[in-house]
């Protein structure tokens, strides 16, 4: 089964910027009411996605005081765990982070690493493309980062 995930958050001044559970150097950072870490909020969407499992938002709202400030990380933890309790596994992930600036590309193997570890796959199963907007739209304004991320998951008993 393949899911499909979206996240983005506005970038303001004096934030910090966090993406994959790396935190990133950089002046601009995200708002919001968690740590802000799109990429892994649009991996839970996609892992719940592909579990059948509906959204982040009805597992995680960002209305509970729980989670202000919130290490994203356990929101993959936990979405983990719910995909081992359907007896399914994760086979891989491939995501897509957009931001204009900074460059990620010295970021890209932590954040594969950091987010294998999570998911309890090989980090050649998880991809990480990093892109500008050519300086179109919210992100090309710096105005926000946008995360697009697919994977796959399968029956433990599926030998495949
Ligand atoms: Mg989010």
């Amino acid at each position: 089964m393949v899911g499909f995930g979206y996240d983005s958050h506005r970038l303001a001044e004096g934030e910090s910027l966090i993406l994959g559970g790396v935190k990133i150097e950089s002046k601009i950072g995200t708002i919001a009411h968690s740590d802000g870490d799109a990429v892994l909020h649009a991996l839970c969407d996609a892992l719940l996605g592909a579990a059948g499992l509906s959204d982040i938002g009805e597992h995680f709202p960002d209305t509970d005081p729980k989670y202000k400030n919130a290490d994203s990380s356990l929101f993959i933890t936990e979405a983990v765990r719910m995909i081992k309790e359907k007896s399914l596994r994760i086979i891989n992930t491939d995501i897509s982070i957009i931001l204009e600036r900074p460059k990620l590309k010295d970021y890209k193997q932590a954040i594969r690493e950091g987010i294998a570890e999570l998911c309890e796959i090989p980090s050649e199963r998880v991809n990480i493309k990093a892109k500008t907007n050519e300086k179109m739209g919210f992100v090309g304004r710096l105005e926000g980062v946008a995360v697009y991320c697919v994977c796959e998951i399968q029956a433990l008993d599926n030998k495949q």
